[in-house]
């Protein structure tokens, strides 16, 4: 999709919320387990009752540190929680514990790939660590009703510099973010269930131009592909408006995805409308230079780091390796399968087309993939010593798919080896040849392209099991001796 009037430029910060993968709670010791019976994961903390003392979890500290310098950030050695006030059903405390001045990681930025495959900075202003409030249920009854159990789980919010400018930046962004919370395995980053939100901010100005426009933010976004068909939408409107000299109105949208519009929520709240102020309750956090690089010694490796080392250790072309390193579970696999077989670009050539290919299809992730990894392995390993040829693999992998067997059982029981003895292979083209008469006329007056019909036959009359080279070189001689 391309902006219809290009005098314009679209200017959007992301501010994107990743709930962290704890066991517990932010400031209490109540699980964070998702799906347990509405309202029983609470405490008088979470619940804000009067009195209580909210303690931090130091994980939660550790996880943003670790997203901090995942993501080129200072992390500031001292930074303050603060009441965020605002009235909400599923608020029972009437505030949020958030940090607002001082928060724990400023400055940094990550890499994107641009449409034209240009490398792009988009700069990190912020991180900063928060609770995450209840949940108001509008569907199951004639009334609303409100679930607390989310009250008080963790959630970095990660804000950006208003440097993107267009939705397939926005996207790129995104996908980077979910790559890099999944490989620090500090949120699981899915979207459509809420442990990764984001919030999108939008303007439009007339190229050139350095000062910002007036600008929206859009909300209740639940994929990546609906983020970026809102920032369409929003900016189309916003483009329209500015042609027309009409006023661009700051407010808040939510996007409706059923209807692909956004309608205005409220009128942007400032931040004097909250009232922040430091938690009188909660003491400063203070990370050391000792406990920072006590957690930078835990660094996983990270996407680019993995991409760069598949290049060079497995010898893939850098489109494989960007697919296969796109989430962190497809390069763990790929890196079981490549434990068993030195064939790294058939592996990576598996998992590209038939995986992907049957994850795509069944919309499930890796985790719930059928074939195990040492299967796959194995079965590759067949094709290359010649036991089965790539084209019995391909049905041997379809039954794989239902059982989970071994593919050297499956080939076995099915009897599926490949035919390499020239003998066997020979009796076979007799038979072909012999009737097929016509034929030989045809491909000793010119036409080469017979031999294809000829190679078919014989795989029919082998039912696909005899080795297509060996197949293809006695034909050719076999045919030759008619020449004479
Ligand atoms: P607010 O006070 O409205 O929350 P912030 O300054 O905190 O605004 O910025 C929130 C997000 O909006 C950031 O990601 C920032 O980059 C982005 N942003 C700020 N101003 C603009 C603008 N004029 N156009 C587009 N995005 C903007
Ligand atoms: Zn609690
Ligand atoms: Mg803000």
């Amino acid at each position: 999709m391309q902006i219809k009037n290009n005098k314009y430029e679209a200017v959007i910060g992301l501010e994107v919320h990743a709930q962290l993968l704890t066991e517990t709670k932010a400031f209490c010791g109540c699980s964070t387990k998702f799906g347990n019976a509405p309202n029983s994961n609470v405490c008088p903390v979470c619940l804000g009752h009067p009195g209580v003392l909210p303690v931090l979890n130091k994980k939660v500290v550790e996880f943003t540190v670790l997203m901090g310098l995942a993501t080129n950030c200072t992390i500031n050695k001292h930074s303050i929680f603060a009441r965020k006030n605002y009235f909400y059903p599923d608020l029972p405390k009437g505030y949020q514990i958030s940090q607002y001045e001082e928060p724990i990681c400023e400055n940094g930025f990550i890499n994107i790939k641009t449409t034209d495959g240009m490398n792009k900075k988009i700069r990190i202003k912020r991180i900063h660590m928060e609770e995450d409030a209840g949940k108001s249920i509008h569907d199951q009854s004639e009334y609303t009703l409100v679930d607390v159990n989310r009250c008080g789980v963790p959630l970095i919010e990660i804000v950006t510099e208003p440097d993107i400018n267009s939705p397939e930046e926005a996207y790129q962004y995104l996908t980077k973010i979910k790559q890099i919370v999944q490989y620090l395995g500090i949120c699981d980053g899915n979207m459509e269930e809420g442990s990764l939100r984001c919030d999108a901010n939008v303007s439009v100005r007339l190229k050139g131009e350095k000062k910002l426009g007036v600008k929206t933010e859009i909300k209740n976004m639940n994929s990546f592909r609906n983020v970026e068909r809102a920032l369409y939408y929003e900016i189309e409107r916003q483009t329209d408006l500015m042609e027309y000299g009409e006023e661009i109105i700051q407010q808040t949208l939510l996007w409706n995805a059923d209807l692909n519009e956004a309608f205005p929520m409220r009128s942007k709240e400032e931040a004097h409308d909250y009232r922040y102020f430091p938690d009188p309750d909660l003491l400063p956090v203070i990370v050391d230079e000792e406990w920072k690089n006590e957690i930078a010694a835990r660094m996983p490796e990270l996407p680019e780091a993995r991409f760069n080392r598949f290049i060079e250790q497995y010898k893939l072309p850098e489109y494989d390796s960007e697919i296969l390193t796109q989430s962190k579970e497809l390069a763990d696999y790929y890196e079981k399968v490549v434990k068993l077989t030195t064939d790294f670009k058939a592996a990576s050539n598996w998992i590209m087309t038939d995986v992907l290919g049957f994850l795509n299809e069944k919309k499930i992730e890796v985790k719930q993939f059928p074939v195990t990894a040492e299967n796959l392995g194995k079965l590759i390993n067949l094709i290359s010593n010649g036991t089965i040829s790539s084209k019995i693999a391909k049905e041997v992998f379809q039954i794989m798919l239902e059982t989970n067997d071994e593919p050297e059982k499956i080939v076995k029981e099915q009897n599926l080896v490949q035919i390499s003895d020239e003998g066997e292979i020979i009796k076979i083209i007799y038979n072909v040849l012999e009737k097929n008469k016509n034929q030989i006329e045809e491909f000793l007056s010119g036409k080469d392209k017979v031999l294809g019909f000829f190679v078919g036959q014989v795989m029919k009359e082998t039912k696909g099991k005899a080795n297509p080279q060996l197949v293809n070189q006695l034909l050719k001689s076999e045919l030759e001796k008619y020449r004479k």
